[in-house]
């Protein structure tokens, strides 16, 4: 039997986040066992931002494959796929553009909230929304049953799922009135994937409001050092200005004590002296938070260091061949049911 399919991933975009971790970076090392995994490296769509810094881009790309490693990604069970390397992706996000509206893509509410939070205005490239689609195609190039992501994915995943049922019912003949887990029992190529959100969907970051986001300045990195987790720490902004004041208990500050501190029962009793204003101040909490980040990372740090540049590339290149391999097959079926029979091509 072969195993059901995973497809996740991150933009190289900077390095990655506690946040990752609990949205989805805990849940993919802890299903390589059960699913076939395919982690992406989403380097293309990193130049919808970041198209004048392509040296940027690549050592990001290396970066998060490094700390993908360095969190337990086993490169003998799972596959790491770099974006660029995958030609049947450009090819299927053709296809996908033409089965969902223009303004299907542009109402998505992931993609209205990165323009704002990321201030690109009336000003973001052409391909800024088309990478929506792209992600469409990430997935369904490796038809995916599940994919393990944040919430802010979800809208994200949501059109991943229009897109896949109705390439099923146009090219494949399966009826409108299927069952989502039946598509390719009645005949479908593709599979209509489902999320699975992370034990916290979405954390804060340290302003305090935002997600936390690897390009908003306000992550604690999987790669950062103790004393910079507590400097960090540090600067989360709480709004609280005296020991006796009444905090908010349900702050970014406890959000991370609950997603990170092994002892809850510990962190109800601080949430409570908290929430009462009794003489407890935001510094000694953040101390505590920070050494349980702290204590999550350490393993990390010393597995990071075992894989130089070389060893990464290396691992990216023979990985790239299995997803060809995938990614191609899917396209000649998708091809194929799109009468686009005509030529018939391997990848070396
Ligand atoms: P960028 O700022 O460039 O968008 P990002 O920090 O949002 O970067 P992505 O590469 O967009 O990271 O997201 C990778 C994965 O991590 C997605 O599944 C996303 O849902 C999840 N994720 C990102 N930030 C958070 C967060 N703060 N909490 C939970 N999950 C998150
Ligand atoms: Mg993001």
């Amino acid at each position: 039997v072969t195993r059901p399919r995973i497809l996740t991933g991150d933009t190289p975009t900077g390095r990655l986040h506690i946040g990752h971790w609990v949205g989805s970076l805990e849940n993919r090392v802890r299903l390589q066992d059960s699913y076939d995994c395919y982690f992406l490296l989403a380097n293309v769509h990193a130049f919808t931002t970041r198209a004048e810094q392509p040296g940027d881009i690549r050592r990001d790309t290396i970066e998060i494959a490094r700390d993908w490693l360095a969190a337990g990604i086993d490169p003998e069970r799972s596959t790491l796929v770099v974006q660029s390397e995958i030609p049947a992706i450009a090819e299927l996000t053709w296809f996908f553009a033409m089965l969902i509206p223009y303004t299907r893509v542009m109402r998505n509410p992931t993609l209205k909230a990165e323009l704002a939070a990321k201030d690109l205005g009336d000003h973001y490239s052409f391909g800024f929304p088309l990478y929506t689609v792209g992600q469409c195609a990430d997935i369904l190039a490796f038809r995916a049953q599940l994919v393990p992501v944040g919430d802010d994915q979800s809208a994200h995943i949501e059109m991943c799922r229009e897109v896949a049922r109705r390439f099923d019912h146009v090219y494949c003949g399966v009826p409108p009135t299927t069952l989502d887990d039946d598509y390719e029992k009645a005949g479908g190529i593709f599979p209509i994937p489902k999320a699975l959100l992370g034990r916290v969907a979405r954390l804060p970051g340290i302003d305090g409001v935002q997600k936390m986001s690897k390009s908003l300045d306000n992550a604690i990195f999987l790669s950062d050092t103790t004393e910079q987790i507590l400097a960090r720490m540090k600067r989360l902004h709480t709004g609280r200005q005296a020991m006796t004041d009444p905090g908010d208990p349900n702050n970014a500050l406890f959000q991370y004590a609950r997603a990170f501190m092994a002892d809850q029962e510990r962190v109800s009793e601080l949430a409570d002296r908290y929430a009462r204003g009794d003489n407890i101040g935001d510094a000694s909490i953040k101390a505590e938070v920070a050494a349980a980040i702290d204590a999550l990372v350490a393993p990390m740090r010393e597995r990071r260091a075992s894989y130089t540049e070389a060893r990464i590339v290396e691992i990216l290149r023979e990985h790239a061949r299995r997803a060809n391999t995938v990614a191609e097959e899917t396209l000649a079926m998708a091809k194929e049911a799109m009468h686009l029979d005509f030529g018939r091509r391997t990848l070396a």
